[in-house]
């Protein structure tokens, strides 16, 4: 490129360009590098004028463009940053100074915490956004010579360039600089998988040319009719970014709209929905494809409509519908708000405040700003290392994670409460597993409820040590608030025993006799079974010594389909525990459990003298089984939840205990009388029957009995056995 070359450029969109001032800074810069050359052997000076050209294509300004002509003076030649002050003037001597300050940052060898490094930087950029603008052009120019680059050099350089350049690209809007960026930065990183991928684009492409142009003219046609004047354009997409999208989704290239879109380029916004409109119905869109980014603006600005149609061909055709002047941003980004206007020079403050890209760039300089310098360093290391990912809220806020990170790490990284709600995710719109893995870039949005407790099974899905502590902190207060309720029913239950009242209040005010530190606390020993009820009571009422008293239950409820027996038959009822139901805490006498754990008889009941185990439910208590009962077939396999039980009976607390028995009788009127009469005579009481009819001879009976122990069960069984109209008399399994 020659001298009067790059002022052409220039005037072409700018014809009150500083032709003396771009001359000057071509001849100094010539001068200053002098006989340097690159490693292409070119002088090195075509360098700086090729960032210069590339800036041209951005229609920037006379001070950016020189700026870009002088950017590597100050640091590889004998300039002072006070030599560009006095021949250039501030404004272009500063830019060159912030330039030259990211060039002396090796990014990738700030492994070793030069945190303060990256916030010089990034402040570099934030006072400036033209900064960023030339070091972009720059990155761009030297990854188009990388192959002149040393072989080892080049990864490195393609992997930076992948990782931090752009993403910021993109993140600025600027389409363009970030598709090329890519290209060439995969093209280094992973030849084999660029070349496969582009061998099949252009396949793919070459046997779909024809339909491509059947749907451009019918777009245009179906425009044209409805008097919507629109340039409709076909367009291939970008390698990498279907490397991406293949890698993220694993799915095939097969469908044009794999690696095809349309643009429809038309000149109000109004006249976007129009075209919008005529799109659909020419066509049957494809649900949940359509996007309106002109009424709700993505956060570097970009503006268009977004939308699926199933074309001719039965093939799936993504269109985008914009004016022109949202395509200019949406390929220049932010470099389009530094577009020359009426031959005055961007302020730069006027560009803070056109475009919202720039004040997402100072948003997250300050985020990674604040704190103090260790969590900077994180956040800083988070970011910017290979073996990260960074990721983007709805509304724009970067989020830095791990390599392997997933949706769940990027919630609790939000907020902890997010993650906690967490109930699904979209990523980049779409919906997605809660397992998949993030990748630069991605667009997270987390579906969430309120009051959710997040499944301890997540713990095995993140990988962030944030989240993995907050899950465990979630479940752990989760079962405490079990641990908690199942309390407070004990303390409760055992203050109305006592005729006490119990409330939180009085029990905080004896917080201290109980160490404990806070209410909950003490709810939770208790449902935990770490500490009784009854201390809570005499730490309350130190005065009380009543001892436990004695519940005895209520007749059970009578349920539909059990036949109760009639008092006529002049059988006794007394007030017994039924079988099945649940007993009153404690009123089942073993030992081998902690104080106040609920504790039930199982369906069949048991007797002292049966063998006995307990089974403890998580949120239940324990279940006393007779150790023959089949049900236990259902616990082989959770040993964990098996408790050694005894009996605690002797004679002095008698009592009666619940029991299942099953008589077949010959089917006669007044056999039931017969057997409930045995029962009676040997002083069983007789709490429920139900009756099923087995044959036309003969009914089966299942009572549920009350009795003192196995031996007084057994005797009643004997004589049951011995009634001619008894057929047979078992106790119930289980
Ligand atoms: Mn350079």
């Amino acid at each position: 490129m020659r001298q009067y070359e790059l002022v052409d450029r220039v005037k072409r969109y700018n014809p009150d360009a500083d032709e003396a001032l771009l001359n000057r800074a071509y001849v100094y810069a010539m001068k200053a590098h002098g006989a340097q050359k690159r490693a292409s052997g070119d002088p090195y000076f075509s360098h700086p004028l090729e960032v210069a050209a590339i800036l041209t294509d951005l229609h920037l300004d006379d001070s950016t463009i020189v700026a870009a002509m002088l950017h590597d003076t100050i640091e590889d030649t004998a300039t002072t940053r006070e030599e560009i002050d006095q021949l250039f003037g501030h404004e272009i001597a500063t830019l060159v100074e912030g330039l030259t300050k990211l060039k002396r940052l090796d990014l990738v060898s700030m492994r070793a915490a030069q945190a303060e490094n990256l916030r010089k930087l990034l402040l570099a950029i934030s006072e400036d956004v033209r900064v960023l603008l030339v070091k972009l052009a720059d990155r761009l120019h030297n990854m188009r010579t990388l192959h002149f680059m040393p072989a080892e050099k080049r990864g490195r350089v393609a992997q930076e360039t992948l990782d931090i350049y752009a993403p910021l690209a993109g993140r600025m809007g600027m389409q363009d600089m970030r598709d090329e960026l890519e290209e060439l930065a995969f093209k280094e990183l992973m030849p084999e998988a660029h070349e496969t991928i582009v061998h099949r684009l252009s396949d793919i492409s070459g046997r779909s040319e024809k339909l491509i142009f059947e749907i451009e003219a019918a777009l245009s046609r179906s425009m044209e009719a409805q008097g919507v004047r629109a340039v409709v354009k076909g367009r291939l997409k970008k390698p990498y970014s279907v490397w991406r999208k293949m890698n993220a989704k694993s799915i095939a290239l097969e469908q044009l709209s794999d690696i095809f879109g349309f643009r429809v380029i038309v000149n109000d916004t109004t006249e976007c929905y129009r075209a919008l409109g005529v799109v659909h119905t020419s066509w049957p869109m494809v649900p949940g494809r359509f996007k309106d980014y002109i009424s709700v603006p993505k956060q570097n600005d970009y503006r268009s409509l977004h939308t699926t149609v199933v074309g001719p061909a039965r093939q799936r055709v993504e269109l985008q519908i914009r004016t022109d002047e949202m395509h200019k941003i949406a390929e220049l980004g932010i470099a389009a708000h530094a577009l020359y206007k009426d031959g005055l020079a961007p302020d730069k403050r006027g560009l803070a405040a056109e475009s919202s890209a720039f004040a997402w760039l100072r948003r997250t300089i300050a985020n990674l700003a604040e704190g103090d310098p260790e969590e900077f360093l994180e956040n800083t290391k988070l970011e910017l290392f290979h073996d990260q990912v960074f990721c983007f809220t709805p509304k724009g806020r970067l989020i830095a994670l791990p390599r392997g990170a997933t949706p769940i790490d990027f919630a609790y990284a939000v907020h902890t409460e997010l993650g906690n709600g967490m109930v699904g995710c979209k990523i980049n719109g779409r919906l997605a597993p809660l397992v998949s893995e993030l990748r630069n870039g991605d667009e997270v949005e987390v579906l969430s409820t309120q009051s959710q407790t997040p499944p301890a099974a997540w713990e095995s899905l993140v990988v962030t040590g944030k989240a993995r502590a907050a899950i465990r902190r979630a479940s752990r207060i989760a079962v405490r608030r079990q641990y908690g309720g199942l309390g407070r029913q004990l303390v409760e239950r055992a203050f109305q025993r006592a005729k006490r009242a119990y409330s939180d209040d009085n029990l905080k005010a004896a917080l201290p006799r109980l160490a404990r530190a806070s209410v909950e606390d003490v709810l939770a020993a208790v449902g935990r079974g770490e500490m009784a009820s009854s201390d809570v009571l005499r730490a309350l009422y130190p005065d009380y010594h009543g001892e436990r008293a004695h519940i005895v239950s209520e007749p059970p409820p009578k349920d539909p389909g059990w036949f109760s027996f009639p008092k006529s038959l002049g059988l006794i009822f007394k007030p017994a525990a039924a079988p099945g139901k649940t007993q009153p805490l404690s009123d089942v006498p073993v030992i081998g459990l902690d104080a106040d754990v609920p504790v039930r008889f199982a369906e069949g009941g048991a007797v002292p003298g049966d063998r006995i185990v307990g089974i403890a439910t998580p949120g239940e208590g324990v279940t006393v089984y007779r150790i023959d009962s089949p049900e236990l077939a259902r616990f082989e396999n959770a040993l964990d939840q098996w408790f050694d039980v005894r009996w605690d009976v002797d004679g002095k607390n008698a009592r009666r205990f619940p029991a299942r028995i099953i008589v077949v009788s010959i089917n006669e009127p007044g056999s039931l009388a017969q057997v409930a009469a045995v029962v009676a005579e040997h002083d069983g009481n007789i709490e429920n029957i139900t009756m099923t009819r087995r044959t036309d001879d003969f009914v089966e009976m299942t009572i549920d009995i009350s009795v003192w122990d196995l031996k007084h069960l057994t005797a009643i069984l004997a004589q049951l056995r011995g009634k001619p109209v008894v057929n047979s008399a078992e106790r119930a399994h289980g």
